[in-house]
């Protein structure tokens, strides 16, 4: 019998890890070759490893920890939650108070008529749940052929067979046969890679009519749903021309069709308001959410139903779809104090006239850097393009993504989690974030840059 404690010595601690950890989205000779970072406690924005090092954490664990990790009021909500009643389901005719209680301050947080929601434990099956519930919805009313949902490439929408056949990342669906039927993508408002020659305005509304040239291709009487990121995440923080958005709700408006917004990232304070819907003038019938909905402190997500869906629905007989851990008595609890802590401590509106507009103006200076192409933020997100020639923003002659590796692996040596996707790099701090620690972050981020410059011409990358 091994005992494992962080009394352990680093090297053992990684070694048991490569023996018996499978790792998310790695590859797990590679890393069990390097030894994976033990990471034992953290406070704040700070997160502190086996070897006593303290790192910033620009991407609050993976964009979840809005408010801060070490609050012990989620702790002891946890602890009596558990206490009092540490499971049950509400399947048959039983519900409990922290499932009311959270569905009702949902409600009362989002905007429009969201006044619904359907518990999952995280975006991905959220997004299942999505995936059925419209499918449904159309079925009920009598449109059952109204089946396709059309999504976009290179968006993420999470790792089971249904989020990720929604998602449009083209690694993945290379692997097990995905897409599932009837889930089809159109192109992603990504001016800095595809805008090509085009005005950012211009192409912003060419692809936004890519969904109509798709409605009318597939049929309208076939479509059930457009689901999209508000901005995209996991796609390298993509934030879309002005254009598109607007375009986007009139195509949906005018034709009979569901709008799905994934706010499993843009949730919950990201974009510097409650919902990134709000932010960018959205009307989703559907959203999804997870993450900064309990700051990660507990695995939940779910759906949040706009009146009519919800009507049709509990309409039409039983919905037969659920989880064991749907509306999680615990998670519900620490859901439901993370938002009175986002709420009270005005959060949200920091993120929005605080954090968001100091980090703003001190990523756009990253622009300046000799590697960078374009420097943008949202919010408390921003994206930070690499790239061997600003004018003609091209992309580097190695490999995708070996620019933007080398970067993430100086910004980890110099104690600052950044992201990167492919040779982008990505924050997403921890919406507490006060602007003396963003002056750290970006102190930490240009000695990551000065030095993966160095690396990059050093080794003829450039
Ligand atoms: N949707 C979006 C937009 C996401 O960013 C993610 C996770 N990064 C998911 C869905 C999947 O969520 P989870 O990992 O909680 O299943």
């Amino acid at each position: 019998m091994v005992y494992v404690s962080n009394q352990m010595r680093t090297e053992e601690l990684a070694a048991l890890d490569a023996a018996h950890h499978l790792h998310p989205f790695t590859n797990g000779d590679e890393l069990n070759a390097k030894g994976a970072r033990v990471i034992l406690r953290a406070k704040g924005v700070t997160l502190t490893d086996s070897e006593g090092n303290d790192i910033l954490d620009a991407m609050a664990g993976l964009w979840c920890v809005n408010i801060g990790y070490g609050r012990e009021e989620l702790a002891e909500v946890a602890a009596r939650q558990i206490r009092e009643l540490p499971y049950y389901n509400t399947f048959f005719q039983t519900t409990h108070v922290p499932a009311i209680a959270l569905a009702t301050k949902l409600a009362e947080l989002a905007p429009g008529d969201l006044n619904h929601v359907f518990f999952a434990m995280g975006g991905s099956d959220a997004n299942d749940t999505n995936i059925r519930m419209v499918r449904r919805y159309w079925a009920a009313k009598g449109k059952p052929e109204k089946q396709v949902i059309i999504s976009r490439k290179n968006a993420y929408h999470g790792s089971t067979m249904g989020g990720a056949s929604l998602g449009g990342m083209a690694a993945m669906h290379k692997q097990g046969g995905l897409p599932i039927p009837n889930i089809v993508h159109i192109g992603q408002p990504h001016w800095y890679a595809e805008g090509g020659e085009m005005s950012p305005e211009e192409f912003g509304l060419m692809r936004a009519r890519e969904l109509e040239e798709k409605i009318a291709e597939l049929g309208e009487g076939k479509v059930a749903a457009f689901i999209a990121e508000p901005i995209q995440g996991a796609g390298g923080v993509v934030i879309p021309p002005e254009s598109y958005w607007p375009e986007i709700q009139r195509i949906c408006d005018a034709h009979e069709i569901l709008l799905i917004a994934d706010e499993v990232i843009t949730g919950f304070g990201r974009t510097g308001n409650w919902f990134g819907s709000q932010t960018l003038n959205i009307r989703p019938h559907i959203m999804t959410i997870a993450k900064g909905l309990s700051s990660g402190y507990a695995p939940i997500g779910g759906s949040l139903v706009c009146d009519e869906v919800a009507e049709v629905l509990n309409g039409s007989g039983e919905f037969a779809h659920g989880y064991t851990y749907s509306a999680h008595p615990v998670a519900a609890a620490i859901a439901l104090e993370n938002l009175r802590i986002l709420e009270e401590e005005k959060i949200v509106e920091h993120a929005g006239t605080v954090a968001g507009p100091y980090l703003a103006e001190k990523w756009a200076a990253l622009a300046d850097h000799p590697l960078a192409g374009e420097a943008r933020s949202i919010g408390m997100m921003a994206t930070l393009a690499l790239t061997p020639d600003k004018a003609s923003r091209a992309a580097f002659a190695s490999d995708e993504g070996t620019i933007g590796l080398i970067c993430r692996e100086r910004c980890f040596a110099n104690n600052l989690v950044m992201r990167h996707v492919g040779d982008r790099m990505i924050i997403a701090p921890p919406l507490i974030m006060q602007p003396s620690d963003i002056d750290v972050m970006i102190e930490r981020a240009v000695r990551s840059l000065d030095e993966t410059y160095d690396k990059v011409k050093a080794e003829g990358l450039l």
